[in-house]
Formats: structure tokens, sequence, C-alpha cells
């Protein structure tokens, strides 16, 4: 028999520690105190926040070093625990302020050292010049089929530049980043396995945006399609240089593996940052509505003294804590490169993204009347939550990767 002296010092442990806990309490305290009072009224607006991302480079949570600081925890778990906070304040400025962080991870996986230190910091500007950055897949006719792009690149060998054509639409901060990574297709015949992701830098003639979407929720991110005619780009702005593009597009002609692709090795990665988002909506809501439920009163007792009430809010916090326990799995594993078997990336954008949804619209049944209307912020967060079962891959398309990765059969 081992005495309870003899068992090994546990390796396993879900306890924040002391760094963790810090940060999550100094997000918590700009998404409580900056982003939440203003979410209103920039919701209503319809406009980029540009004060309150200024507001967040002057702290430094709008920066490079905040997000390499929220990325580089061994553990994984600083990055959604930041990100749900600040998305417990406010999902259309959080997207505002965390929106570039899409150009910025795809910089990262597919960049040089140079091209990241190059282009990184032009991402955010300067806590006095806030710049943003944009990451530019999906296309009219290229949603979830992300094979079908049909933005070319073509190479101009005796310029060493990549001349860009094509229209990309729903892009969050599609041209009003300073800083746009557009994925084209260098050989439309591979597919997927024929693109690359090309940075195109501030000012480069012939990007312009074009219709800026009015959203059912996230109304503080802007969405607009963005049009590139004959954009010209240098040579260095191919993400991770010709001589790997040239390797990647061989092997794809004569049938090899390739290793990974532009746009989905992106989205792969980013996928449980953006279950995170979604994490902290639905804990929003949830929190709202269990304080209403204990005040409001109706035949004379609070109305939580209903177990009708009493056990949707226990469905509420079983359901969120279910979700963003899958979104620390995934984090971890992301981190500790752990690789997604049965798309675990997935499975936490899929049942984090619909737990909003569900969560958001139960508050509102626990308000009532009070849950419809623009007086509580319960009805913004309900359509705020949508968004997470649709961009970042949708829902069908989740299960589709997560079925692909369980069975092994090349679903479509
Ligand atoms: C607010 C917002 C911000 C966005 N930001 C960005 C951004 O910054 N950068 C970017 O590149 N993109 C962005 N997007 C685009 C987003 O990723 C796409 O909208 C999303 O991938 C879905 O594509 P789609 O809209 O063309 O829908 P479609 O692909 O046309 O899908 C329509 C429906 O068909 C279903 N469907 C499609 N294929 C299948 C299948 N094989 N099996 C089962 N069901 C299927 C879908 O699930 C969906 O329900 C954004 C979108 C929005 C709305």
């Amino acid at each position: 028999m081992t005495t309870a002296e003899e068992i090994p010092a546990a390796t396993f442990s879900l306890e924040l520690n002391d760094e963790q806990r810090q940060m999550r309490d100094w997000v918590h305290g700009f998404a409580e105190s900056v982003v939440r009072p203003a979410a209103h009224e920039w919701d209503e607006r319809e406009e980029t926040p540009w004060p309150i991302i200024q507001q967040a480079a002057e702290i430094g949570l709008y920066s490079p070093q905040f997000l390499g600081h929220i990325t580089s925890d061994p553990t994984g778990l600083t990055l959604p625990v930041a990100i749900e906070e600040l998305f417990w304040g406010d999902a259309g400025i959080g997207m505002a302020i965390l929106g570039t962080s899409l150009a910025v991870a795809a910089l990262f996986g597919n960049g040089t050292p140079e091209q990241i230190a190059e282009w990184g910091p032009q991402c955010f500007g300067t806590p006095e010049q806030v710049q943003l950055g944009a990451f530019c897949v999906s296309e009219p006719d290229a949603g979830s089929d992300v094979s079908a792009l049909k933005t070319r690149a073509v190479y101009d060998e005796a310029q060493d530049e990549w001349v860009l054509n094509g229209q990309k639409s729903w892009i969050s901060n599609g041209g009003i980043a300073a800083v746009h990574v557009v994925v084209a297709t260098v050989d439309p015949e591979l597919g997927t396995r024929g693109q690359a992701s090309f940075v195109v830098p501030p000012g480069t003639p012939g990007l312009r945006q074009g219709v800026k979407f009015k959203k059912h929720g996230i109304r503080a991110s802007h969405t607009a399609e963005v049009f590139l005619d004959e954009v010209r780009v240098p040579g260095r702005c191919l993400l991770g240089g010709r001589e790997k593009l040239d390797e990647r597009l061989a092997r794809a002609r004569e049938g090899r593996r390739t290793g990974q692709q532009a746009a989905l090795g992106t989205f792969e990665a980013t996928r449980p940052a953006v279950a995170a988002m979604a994490v902290g909506i639905a804990r929003a809501a949830y929190e709202y509505a269990l304080e209403y439920a204990k005040e409001r009163k109706q035949f004379g007792r609070p109305i939580i003294q209903n177990q009708a009430i009493s056990f949707t809010l226990a469905d509420m916090k079983t359901e969120i804590d279910c979700a963003r326990l899958l979104v620390w799995r995934a984090s971890w594993m992301a981190r500790n490169r752990k690789p997604f078997e049965a798309a675990e990336g997935s499975m936490s954008k899929l049942k984090a993204g619909e737990v909003a949804v569900w969560a958001t619209e139960r508050a509102m049944q626990i308000l009532g009347g009070m849950g419809y209307v623009r007086d509580t912020p319960v009805e913004r967060w309900h359509r705020d939550a949508k968004i997470f079962t649709i961009f970042e891959g949708t829902s069908e398309i989740q299960r589709l990767v997560i079925a692909r990765a369980i069975s092994g059969v090349q679903l479509r």
C-alpha cells in the first residue's frame, strides 16, 4: 500500500498560477472599467472604437508584447484566460482590439523571423498612432470552401514583385488596417496547396475597401470587402519566402504531402483563442442573469426560487465550464505542440460558439422583457454571440473537421 506521503507530487493542475491570476485580473480591470461602460455606445455607432483601442495601447494591452506574453506561457492557459476577460467586457470592442491578432497569427504561422520583425509591430502602430492588421481569406464565392479562392498572385520576375488581383469579403478591419495579410492562389490547379500568404504593406496602391457591412452583432468591429487591383508588393512580402513556396508547390505537383497550408494552418491555430472569446460572452450573460434572478420578484418571491430558472442557471454554468475546459485543453495542446488528432481546436470552437448562442438566449429568457430591450446588455450579448457559430469556420465546418479527424475519411 502506498501511503499519502509517498504519492508523487501532482503534475496536473487546473489552478492558475500567480502570474496567470495577475494577468486575468489586469485584463478584467480594463474590461470592467473601460470596455463595458463604452460597449453600448460603440455598438450603436457601429464604428471602430479608436479611442478605446488607443487606451488599450497606452496600458500595453494592444501591443505585440502583450500578444507575445499571453502566447508564451508554457501551460497555454494565459491566452484563453486573458481573452475571456476582454470579451466578458464586450465582444464588439474585443474584436476591434483583437482582430489584428488574426493577421499577426498568420505572420507568425507562415513568416520568417525577419518578416515577423518587420511587419508585426506595424500591425499595431504606437500608442500615439495605433494601427490595425487584417487577415484576408474569405471571398464572395469562397467562404467555407477555402480551396475555391480566386484571388491570384503572379510573380513578376523582372521587378521581383508579386502582383495581386481579386476580391476579398467579410474582412475584419478590411480597408482600414495598415497591414493586410492576403491569402492568394499561386497555382489554382493545386487548391489550398497552391495558396500562399502575402503582406500588403501600409499605403500600397491598388488595395481599397469596398462595402462596409452593417451587422447583427459585434458592431464595433469593422467588417468590409477588400478589392485588390494590380496590387504590387515586393518579393519579400511573400510569407515564408520564395524557396519554401517553390519547394511546397513542387511537392504538391508530385502528389506528395505539403505540410501546413496558408489559410487552414492559421485557422487551426486561432480556433482555441476564438473559442475563448465566446466563453467570455457566455459568462457575462450567465453572471448577469444569475444576479437578476436573485433580485427580480414575481408572485412574491425571487424568480430564482422557481426550478425552471435555477436549473437553467445550473445548466448554463455547467455548459460554460465545459466549453472553457475544452478551450483550455486545446490551448494547452497547441502551446505544447501536441497534434490535434481529434481536431480538439475545432471541438473547442464548436462547443464554445454554440454554448454562447444558447446561454445568451437563456439569459434573455430569464430577464423576460428586460432581456429584449437595449436598456440591459443581454440583448447585445445575444446578437454578439451568434458570430461564433459562423466565422473562423461555421459550426458545420467544425463538425466536418472533427468527423474527418476521428474517421480518417475524406468527408467533404
Ligand atoms: C463579422 C464577420 C467577420 C469576419 N472576419 C473575417 C476575416 O477577418 N477574415 C476572413 O478571411 N474571413 C472573415 N469572415 C468570413 C467568415 O469566416 C465566413 O463568413 C465563414 O467562413 C462562412 O463562409 P460563408 O459566409 O461564405 O458561408 P458559406 O460557406 O456559404 O456557408 C453557408 C452555410 O452552408 C454551410 N456549409 C457550407 N459547406 C458545408 C459543408 N461541406 N457541410 C455542411 N454545411 C456546409 C455553412 O456551415 C453555412 O451554414 C468574417 C465573417 C463575418 C460575418
